[in-house]
């Protein structure tokens, strides 16, 4: 497995290099939304520390995440009115990451609808309405 790479575009996001939609953070994680959403309110919970994914992250890493991914599904879910989430985590090549700093997808779904297909960009004004009910939602 590679060395983590700090020029990914994760890293970027947490250094303040490229803009995100933040939703939250804490000590240790962020969270901000996915700029091509598979379903409404799709986000990110990334630990701020440096790991590739799940297979080089520290159980501390790891920990901190899925704490923040437990609010963040609460959140999604009372913004969209879902009756469910889905959680998705990649990791490597072959394992369908693209971005190589450790990240959890978190999707609310509702019966019957089906995940967008990956790849399509979000409209920056509905994505930033979408911000800001999961804000209103933790609020
Ligand atoms: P994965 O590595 O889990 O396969 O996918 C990476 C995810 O990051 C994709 O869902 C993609 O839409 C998202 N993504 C890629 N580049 C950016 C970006 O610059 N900003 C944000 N907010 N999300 C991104």
């Amino acid at each position: 497995m590679s060395a983590y790479d700090d020029q990914n575009i994760f890293a970027k996001i947490l250094r303040g290099e490229i803009p995100s939609f933040k939703l939250y953070e804490d000590d240790d994680t962020y969270v901000f939304m996915d700029i091509m959403p598979r379903a409404d309110g799709h986000c990110l919970v990334i630990p701020k520390t440096p790991c590739r994914n799940l297979l080089d992250a520290s159980p501390e890493q790891l920990s901190a995440v899925i704490r923040t991914v437990q609010v963040m599904s609460h959140a999604v879910m009372k913004a969209f009115d879902a009756q469910g989430v889905t959680i998705q985590q990649f990791n490597e090549d072959a394992g369908g990451q693209e971005v190589y700093h450790l990240h959890f997808h978190v999707l609310p779904r509702h019966a019957g609808v089906s995940l967008r297909p990956p790849g399509k960009m979000a409209d920056m004004d509905v994505l930033a309405a979408h911000a800001e009910k999961i804000r209103a939602a933790l609020a």
